[in-house]
């Protein structure tokens, strides 16, 4: 299925979206300036299933550093910053939310996150290898980056876990900004010093399998592709009016992502 030519991406209900990025068959005339030239990938429920591992790293640190066993209850996680995460526990417990309180939680939650990741039940997402061997195969490849509301060192060891982390030659993290449109301002940014110009939107593709992955990249004015292998379906994303809807990225190939 990987490097067909454009069609229309199907799944159990049918053609997705309006191909209004896809090239019409017969046409010839998208030239490279207009090709995609940076691709991020959110991670959790985009790239990887962790077993609920962050979350249960989140719970062991409230618990053990905070004496606040039931610390996760009434947090919803997809698609937030760790940082923001961190900051809802803090406003809930009347914790001070300060550098020092920060610095006590994420230190002893990369340890957990490893030793716990490493005793879960994790996959990557359908279709994630094919999707990077494909992008690199392209004629003109774009840069693979990390837009993700992950901390940077609990991203690797996310992707370490999977042999992912080396595929991306960037990332912007919760390091760089606590809300997530701000993380893919950072990865343009970035990607721009990389290639040394100014991309524009239209050269970008943001994946992501939240509502916030949606609105992220269209912060940044970048195409969107939604996946729905993490905890949204396709009905909860549809309203967010992705350019590409797909139950995995198996079902996307990377021609039409970049065309
Ligand atoms: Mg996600």
């Amino acid at each position: 299925m990987l490097g067909a030519t454009s069609r229309a991406v199907k799944h159990s209900g049918g053609v997705v979206m309006p191909a209004t990025q896809r090239c019409q068959p017969g046409s010839e005339s998208i030239s490279s300036s207009d090709m995609v030239r940076l691709v991020l990938f959110d991670i959790d429920g985009t790239l990887v299933h962790t077993g609920g591992a962050g979350i249960k790293a989140f719970a062991r640190v409230f618990a053990t550093e905070f004496n606040l066993p039931n610390g996760v209850e009434g947090i919803k996680f997809a698609g937030r910053t760790d940082v923001n995460l961190v900051r809802e526990f803090f406003l809930r417990h009347d914790i001070t939310p300060n550098a020092e309180n920060f610095r006590r939680f994420f230190e002893p939650y990369v340890f957990w996150l490893d030793h716990i990741l490493a005793q879960s039940h994790t996959e990557a997402c359908p279709g994630v290898a094919q999707m990077l061997r494909a992008l690199r195969a392209l004629p003109q490849p774009p840069m693979i980056g990390l837009l993700t509301g992950n901390i940077q060192l609990g991203a690797e060891i996310k992707l370490r876990h999977f042999d992912l982390w080396r595929e991306f030659e960037l990332g912007a993290f919760a390091d760089d900004h606590e809300e997530r449109d701000q993380i893919a301002h950072a990865a343009r940014r970035r990607a721009n010093r990389v290639l040394k110009r100014e991309l524009r939107g239209e050269e970008i593709v943001v994946i992501g399998d939240t509502p916030l992955d949606i609105r992220c990249g269209r912060a940044i004015g970048a195409k969107v592709l939604a996946v729905a292998t993490g905890g949204a379906t396709l009905d909860d994303l549809r309203p967010h009016k992705a350019d590409w809807l797909v139950d995995n990225l198996a079902e996307v190939t990377a021609r039409e992502l970049c065309a």
